[in-house]
């Protein structure tokens, strides 16, 4: 019989209230993996109760900031322990290359060890006082219950930026994973049980979006709400957010130029524009997937990207040899697969890829694609398709460029490659997104605060920013003169 797995609450597996479980599958073999608990608003309510409970509890409250970064440091140190087994869960949810899921998990207990660090820097200041007789200072305070919504493309690196500075701060969590990858953010629980976290400050209730994610945004004792994913749900977040007017950290979609100028080294641009867009077959929402090329290396450029991902190797995410692993579930690759159709009819030419390789797995792989005669008008070059496939165009020059890169709803990232110095400091300035990279792509750090720009989203993740999203602000006045208060109708002279 297929394994289930139940939620995770107050520090227990609990069954789903209505009794349903969904199917997860590997969408390299389309083996069903396990079936999930199929979350709904009585889930939600118990574990948002159960994460009240703790947050209001002596044992929490009276837990010294230093103490609650040992707990995040431990927490850190197991998911070192345990990298291999969460690399190879999560590689076998959704299709990832298990090297590229090692890499993520080997490097997420930095994550943890960053906010351990932090959490005892949380503070407020002392504001210059009106008068020599009042005291005015700040001081942060934990928001309550936090709500976590996050993606299958990282599953356990997308929650942890969201629930290392949550809990840092003070804050107790419960997580809604995507019901593509339930499996690594209950395993986390757990281990965070192990650390010695106590008992419903993280919780997990597995599910689909309508049901128990939209059960969760709406539930009246959420402080807040920190959501990675679509543009279209995070608009709905928002809006929902907005009508009880708490607060929300949005991480949206993107589509990002990646530019490569006549002065780049070429062959280097290459390699990144490949990552950028090929990596994790193009499923990362800072996928560089519009390429802009100067026209003196456009031939040259085109040239290495193409020839390079003719040879790509597609397989088995779990082979050391593999290159490209299959796209999460076959309604992405149905979206992507008509993306490349529309763009063909929008009148642009598939250059390579453009279809379903041969592999001996049944799975959703997708073929490594580039487009060209593209341009700003047509919507593979408008929109995010979230798969392996680079919208590649000439331009001729610097003031062009930005505003062809810039003329986008998205404003996730981009990538400069130049050996210019002032030509990088000053595409920085002009690019409009929040993050830039020059000469590297998809570099990223827990100490790098990053936030997306226009409809990428709202608010920060990483570094010490992040923290603060998790924390309000209170400002508290202190009279220390004891002298009598005057009549407050009575004129001063
Ligand atoms: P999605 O919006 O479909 O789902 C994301 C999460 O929201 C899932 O857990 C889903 O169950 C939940 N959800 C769906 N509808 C909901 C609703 N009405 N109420 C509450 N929750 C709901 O996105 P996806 O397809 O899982 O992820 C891909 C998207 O995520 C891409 O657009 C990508 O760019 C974006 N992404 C952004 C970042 C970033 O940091 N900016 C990182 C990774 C992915």
């Amino acid at each position: 019989m297929t394994k289930r797995l139940d939620h995770f609450i107050a520090g227990e597996h609990v069954a789903p209230a209505a009794g349903e479980y969904f199917a997860s599958t590997n969408p390299a073999t389309l083996e069903v993996l396990y079936e999930a608990a199929r979350g709904g608003a009585e889930d939600i309510d118990r574990a948002v109760s159960a994460a009240r409970r703790t947050f209001e509890s002596e044992g929490w409250r009276r837990l010294s900031a230093t103490r609650r970064g040992h707990l995040l440091r431990r927490l850190g140190d197991l998911i070192g322990e345990h990298a291999e087994e969460l690399a190879l869960l999560e590689s076998r949810d959704n299709g990832k290359l298990l090297r590229e899921m090692r890499g993520q998990m080997q490097n997420l207990p930095e994550y943890y060890w960053y906010y351990a660090g932090l959490a005892d820097k949380v503070q407020g200041s002392q504001i210059p006082a009106t008068s020599v007789d009042i005291l005015n200072y700040t001081q942060r305070e934990p928001l309550g219950v936090v709500g976590a919504i996050t993606p299958w493309n990282s599953p356990l690196t997308l929650t942890t930026s969201k629930i290392a500075p949550a809990l840092a701060a003070g804050n107790t969590v419960v997580i809604k994973p995507s019901e593509y990858t339930s499996r690594t953010v209950l395993r986390l629980a757990e281990l965070a049980a192990e650390a010695g976290f106590p008992a419903g400050a993280i919780n997990v209730v597995t599910g689909l979006g309508a049901e128990a994610g939209a059960a969760l945004v709406s539930h009246r004792d959420l402080a807040k709400i920190s959501f990675t994913g679509s543009t279209l749900t995070g608009a709905r977040i928002a809006a929902e957010a907005a009508s009880r007017f708490i607060g929300c950290t949005l991480e949206l979609g993107g589509k990002s130029p990646n530019i490569v100028f006549d002065d780049a080294n070429v062959a280097n641009a290459a390699m990144g524009v490949i990552a950028g867009i090929y990596a994790a077959a193009g499923q990362t929402c800072i996928a560089g997937s519009r390429v802009f090329a100067h026209r003196a290396v456009y031939d040259e450029l085109l040239e290495r990207v193409t020839e390079r991902a003719a040879s790509i190797r597609i397989g088995d995410p779990l082979l050391a040899e593999t290159e490209l692993g299959p796209l999460a579930f076959e309604a992405q690759l149905a979206k992507v697969d008509s993306y490349v159709r529309l763009g063909a009819e929008e009148g642009a030419t598939v250059l390579a890829g453009g279809r379903r390789p041969e592999v001996d797995l049944p799975g959703y792989f997708y073929s490594p694609t580039v487009l060209t005669d593209v341009d700003n008008s047509m919507r593979v070059v408008r929109e995010e398709i979230f798969g392996p496939v680079a919208a590649i165009m000439p331009f001729d020059d610097e003031d062009e460029l930005v505003g062809l890169a810039n003329d986008t709803e998205f404003g996730l990232a981009a990538g400069v490659w130049t050996q210019n110095l002032a030509r990088a400091h000053r595409l920085a300035r002009r690019l409009d997104a929040g993050t830039i990279w020059v000469n590297t792509y998809r570099a990223m750090s827990p100490m790098s605060p990053r936030q997306g720009f226009k409809s990428s989203g709202v608010g920060i993740e990483h570094g010490i920013e992040s923290m603060h999203e998790y924390t309000r602000l209170k400002s508290v006045w202190i009279n220390t003169d004891e002298g009598p208060v005057a009549d407050p109708f009575v004129m001063r002279g």
